[in-house]
């Protein structure tokens, strides 16, 4: 059983006031340099994100690994998993302590995501909903009361879903039908909603329904609903990818749901889902560099393993080249990935470093999971190695949290209003 976070952290901590001394040894003149500029590398983390790091590699590895295979063939996530996210205390990672969470940073979220998709990127999915769209959203808008009741609940055992899309709104988000009517003190929904993560296991649900369609979008108001309150769980989708992670049809029938789980403003639905999404973009982006990394990680030592021509096939120069390139693009999107959360974090703007991220991410994705298949000949065309897994998973980045076209469109915008006359 792998250790908790918050006993995994004092253990860290401890050991490393320990072995203080003899690091800044090691490192005094950079440290000293960034302490002065306050100018750090990318790969710079704090000890609570590397110890953060550290439980999400071991989790997955020790919890996770063994179980890969048999959830994509099941198309189902073992209830053991979501037992163990919450228990690492990877479900509420940004959320307030007084509110169960972990009470740690966005790149702390980032990196339990990349490393969880490092070995599956279907689990790593079902927890960068919970933390970069579910609970930022109560987080932000939640009243205390809202926040006391389900935030508690979303950072400790309940799964969340985020119900934005639906069969005829997809990219045009704002197009969507399901209704919700004032009566009296509560709200009547009906309508549905499609391709929705996590809905197979979660309780709790934030929809976007429009109060009031003749004012078009900015009708759209954001509702925490209960699965208790009558929210049917219709088809699940059988995918190609992230077969583990539940994607299934929500049927909303005269539902009743009190006023009090209004969430936010009415009529801001469709700006707090614009906003959510522009740094959830990030998160995908993080599950597609674990991605890239993970089928790499699989590719490399078996490429210094086989031999042909009596030569490990490694060491061809044909394949050093392609593997080279592949690890400088995996870097590249990286970077983007990092850069982008720390920017989120300092309050600067990141719309376009987080579209540009999550597009080039799942670009590389694609290409690093297809190549590794390449490098392993036959064998990584089978079901014995999981890089056809990740050629799999890795299509799901251009799609959802915004299609590639819409990324490209909003880079287009930034550059076209710092250009064009
Ligand atoms: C596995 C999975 C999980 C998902 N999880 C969730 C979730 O938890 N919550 C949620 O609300 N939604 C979720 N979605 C929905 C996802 O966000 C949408 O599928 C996505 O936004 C694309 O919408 P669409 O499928 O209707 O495609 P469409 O909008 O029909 O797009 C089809 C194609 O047309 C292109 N296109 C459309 N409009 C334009 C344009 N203006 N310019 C250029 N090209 C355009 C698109 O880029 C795409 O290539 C999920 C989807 C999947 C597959």
């Amino acid at each position: 059983m792998a250790a908790p976070l918050r006993s995994i952290a004092t253990a860290a901590v401890r050991s490393a006031a320990r072995v203080a001394a003899p690091q800044r040894a090691f490192s005094a003149t950079p440290r000293a340099l960034s302490a002065e500029t306050g100018i750090n590398s990318l790969h710079t983390f704090s000890e609570e994100e590397n110890m953060m790091r550290e439980a999400a590699a071991r989790f997955a590895n020790e919890k996770v690994k063994p179980l890969v295979t048999k959830m994509d063939e099941e198309e189902k996530m073992d209830p053991s998993i979501i037992k163990g996210l919450f228990e690492q205390g990877f479900m509420g990672i940004e959320v307030p302590e007084q509110y169960g969470g972990t009470g740690s940073t966005f790149t702390s979220a980032i990196i339990v995501i990349e490393e969880l998709a490092k070995i599956d990127p279907a689990v790593s999915v079902c927890c960068d909903v919970q933390n970069t769209l579910v609970n930022t959203l109560f987080k932000t808008h939640g009243t205390e009361a809202q926040k006391d009741k389900y935030l508690t609940r979303l950072a400790t055992d309940t799964m969340g879903c985020f119900g934005l899309s639906e069969a005829g709104s997809g990219t045009d988000a704002f197009a969507l039908k399901t209704r919700a009517e004032k009566k009296g003190d509560y709200y009547v929904l009906n309508g549905h909603k499609q391709w929705i993560t996590n809905s197979a296991e979660a309780d709790l649900f934030l929809v976007f329904a429009n109060v009031d369609p003749s004012k078009g979008y900015k009708g759209i108001t954001a509702f925490i609903v209960e699965k208790e309150m009558g929210v049917q769980i219709a088809k699940k989708e059988s995918k190609l990818g992230i077969r583990a992670s539940s994607t299934c049809t929500l049927n909303f029938d005269d539902i009743k749901v009190p006023a009090a789980n209004v969430l936010g403003e009415i009529g801001k639905g469709y700006k707090y889902s614009i906003e959510i999404l522009n740094e959830g973009r990030i998160g995908i982006a993080a599950q597609m560099i674990g991605l890239a990394q993970g089928a790499y990680d699989v590719a490399l030592p078996y490429m210094f393993e086989r031999k042909q021509f009596g030569q490990e096939i490694g060491t061809f120069q044909g394949m050093q080249h392609q593997y080279a390139q592949i690890a400088v693009e995996i870097e590249a999107a990286r970077l983007l990935t990092y850069n982008a959360a720390r920017l989120k974090e300092e309050g600067k703007p990141f719309i376009k470093e987080a579209a540009m991220a999550k597009l080039y991410a799942s670009q590389v994705a694609e290409k690093a999971a297809s190549k590794a298949i390449e490098w392993m000949g036959g064998v990584g065309f089978t079901r014995d190695y999981p890089v056809e897994k990740f050629l799999r998973d890795s299509k799901i980045g251009a799609i959802y949290e915004g299609t590639s076209n819409i990324q490209l469109q909003t880079i287009a915008k930034f550059v076209q209003s710092a250009y064009k006359k």
